[in-house]
């Protein structure tokens, strides 16, 4: 059973450390979506009304064990004290003399957030001892942990599962309210069951295709991995991303999918454009034929095609659970956001539940201008999320496991 903040005890004058997942996108010092900052005000305020004092611990990007101004948290702190209406103390360490003394100066109802964890070396070392050692320095600043990060639930780093084990630790607000939505599509999902998946981790995710397989009724692919696709059917991608050592692979998944007779659906149109640019020109080509078009091997597919599109939109609608983790294509260009509209699009006219999950799915739906509560949950975890979909087991909830 998940411990939860309600078995927490008296947290009054308590140093509570919050792990919240703030990987925001940033515009210079400006957050571009406060989605996963305001996914945490719930459990900041539960702890601010109860009296404790929130330190909290978070990640932005990644810095590569140093300080790194551009990854800095000040304008999520920033963001913080506005969304919740007072104001946010800043240290500018994580652990350290100035950090302490932040934390010393606390009162009881206020917030604190500490320089980006992986400013140091220990959050996402993959030696354990260092890790160990960074969680010790860590737990001297706080009496308890309320871990609430679920987007960094399945990654082993310090903050994430070593301090849980060094202090007494509980699950925020947050992750539990992500863990019912999941456990909706794991237990029995009503059928048709969907899984959309694109973006641009492509070796990430092209490993969760083989163990969603025998999960789903429909699987349908676009984003950046759709060309690994292409060419593991034998067609040529251009300038597409691609990842040629998993061609093999691939194709064992297509031969899975039609043994287990899951749908896969690959995309029968891509949009094609002669640059990685929001100005680029484009146009529509087969799937088959990115080579035969106007930029012929130099082309770059950067979104599905408007047919794809249709066909997804009826394949999503119709289905009575739907996960989608990955925009179609590149929707920070507005020329290349159409797959990505039409699959968010399609999502709200689900009957049954509809997830979205993923840092950029999430962002990708807000600022196409599609309304939070279209949608039954926007997960604030992509990774983490697809990962519980595949039933592996995730080391940040196993920890809080009793
Ligand atoms: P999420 O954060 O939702 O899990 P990812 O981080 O995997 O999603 O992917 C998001 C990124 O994928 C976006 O920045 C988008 O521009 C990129 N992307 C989607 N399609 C393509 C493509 N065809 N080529 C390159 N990048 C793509
Ligand atoms: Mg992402």
């Amino acid at each position: 059973m998940l411990r939860t903040l309600n078995q927490a005890g008296e947290l009054r004058d308590k140093r509570v450390l919050l792990r919240c997942d703030f990987n925001v996108p940033l515009d210079g010092e400006v957050v571009t979506d406060d989605g996963r900052i305001r996914a945490a005000l719930p459990t900041i305020h539960r702890l601010t009304n109860q009296g404790a004092k929130v330190i909290i611990l978070s990640h932005l990007g990644r810095p590569d064990g140093k300080p790194d101004q551009k990854y800095s948290l000040k304008p999520v702190a920033n963001r913080l004290g506005e969304l919740l209406g007072q104001p946010v103390a800043f240290a500018t360490q994580t652990v350290g003399s100035e950090a302490s003394s932040a934390v010393q100066a606390l009162e009881a109802g206020s917030v604190l957030v500490l320089e980006n964890l992986r400013f140091n070396q220990g959050e996402a070392s993959k030696e354990t001892s260092e890790r160990i050692e960074f969680a010790a320095q860590l737990a001297q600043m706080g009496d308890l942990l309320v871990s609430d990060g679920f987007g960094v639930v399945h990654r082993k780093q310090a903050s994430v599962y070593e301090l849980a084990k060094t202090v007494s630790s509980y699950a925020g607000l947050l992750i539990q309210a992500e863990l019912e939505v999941l456990d909706q599509l794991t237990e029995n999902p009503v059928r048709p069951y969907t899984v959309v998946l694109g973006g641009s981790k492509v070796s990430d995710k092209l490993g969760v295709i083989d163990s969603l397989l025998p999960k789903v009724d429909r699987l349908l692919i676009g984003g950046g991995m759709l060309f690994t696709f292409l060419a593991a059917q034998g067609h040529r991608v251009g300038k597409s991303l691609l990842e040629s050592d998993q061609i093999e692979t691939v194709r064992s998944y297509i031969a899975k999918a039609s043994e287990l007779g899951v749908e896969l659906v690959l995309p029968v149109d891509v949009v094609v454009a002669n640059e990685f640019a929001a100005d680029a020109e484009h146009e529509v080509v087969a799937a088959s034929e990115i080579e035969g078009g106007r930029f012929g091997s130099d082309g770059i597919g950067l979104d599905i095609g408007p047919e794809t599109s249709r066909v997804f939109a009826e394949s999503i609608s119709s289905s009575k659970t739907v996960f989608w983790n990955g925009p179609m294509g590149v929707f920070e260009f507005e020329k290349f956001s159409n797959g990505t509209r039409a699959v968010a699009e399609a999502l709200t006219k689900v009957s049954g539940i509809s997830v979205v999950g993923g840092g950029d799915s999430a962002a990708a739906v807000r600022s196409l201008g599609f309304s939070e509560n279209s949608f039954s949950h926007i997960s604030t975890g992509g990774g983490a999320s697809l990962e519980f979909l595949e039933g592996k087991s995730l080391p940040g909830l196993e920890v809080l496991n009793d």
